[in-house]
């Protein structure tokens, strides 16, 4: 069926009169939500990193942007905060719907991690999280992802396995995050990572990030990811 879903592109809208939206100095510049607000202050983050300053404004005006940081600079805020206004933008998920949000990481130790701190931000909003990885049993991932959720934190294969089983659709999957990409690359991902991408509309928001920037995942990069802002924190190795 050729029955496109039109999401609502207002991160975008937002961005409307400039090209690179300048760097935020602080979260209250972002425009987030009060629970948002909250849930940041409750995290103690006083401020946001170099790497949130600038990616924040940018994902949160709809650009693509590959973000070239090292462990520890903050990323995982930085593509979880816009996933979540982005989600609150759309309208709910009907059953069997999920999820809008997809963040792909290269081992589960990663996945865990993005899990555990992207369910902070998202219960202020009643987002649905579920991790996607091996070490779990399949049949218990599935009946959760069966109930729905909003976002998927996966590693490639796992994902692969749960998209064959129809536990979950990409119908409504409009945010692509792809982080750590040279690790995910360097596990072999590449061809899982090429079929998760290619299961989600083109026109999807997608976020790459790197510490290093291969010229496999440059390709890949030049390939998937739409008009993209370049953002480098710190020494590139
Ligand atoms: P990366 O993915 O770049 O390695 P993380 O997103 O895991 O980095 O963040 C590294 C650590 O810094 C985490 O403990 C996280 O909670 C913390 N952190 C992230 N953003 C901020 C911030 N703005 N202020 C203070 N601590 C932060
Ligand atoms: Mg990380």
């Amino acid at each position: 069926e050729e029955d496109v879903f039109e999401y609502k592109k207002s991160l975008a809208i937002r961005a409307s009169g400039f090209d690179v939206p300048r760097p935020v100095k602080s979260f209250e510049d972002c425009g987030f939500s009060s629970q948002l607000m909250a849930a940041i202050k409750k995290q103690d983050y006083q401020k946001p990193t170099p790497i949130q300053c600038a990616a924040l404004p940018m994902v949160l005006s709809g650009r693509d942007i590959i973000g070239i940081a090292k462990t520890g600079s903050g990323k995982t805020a930085a593509f979880v905060l816009p996933m979540i206004v982005h989600i609150m933008d759309q309208p709910e998920l009907q059953k069997e719907e999920g999820p809008i949000g997809v963040i792909c990481a290269p081992t589960r130790e990663l996945a865990h991690q993005i899990y555990i701190e992207s369910k902070k931000f998202a219960k202020s909003h009643g987002i649905r999280v579920c991790a996607v990885y091996g070490g779990m049993s399949k049949l218990d991932q599935f009946k959760e992802l069966k109930a729905g959720c909003e976002i998927v934190v996966a590693t490639p294969g796992r994902l692969i396995d749960m998209l064959k089983m129809k536990a979950l659709t990409m119908l409504r999957a409009t945010y692509l995050v792809l982080d750590e990409a040279d690790r995910m690359f360097d596990l072999g991902f590449e061809p899982q990572i090429r079929s998760i991408v290619g299961q989600i509309r083109p026109d999807r928001l997608t976020l790459l990030f790197s510490a290093t920037m291969p010229r496999k995942v440059e390709k890949l990069a030049r390939e998937i990811l739409s008009d993209p802002i370049r953002v480098t924190v710190g020494e590139v190795g």
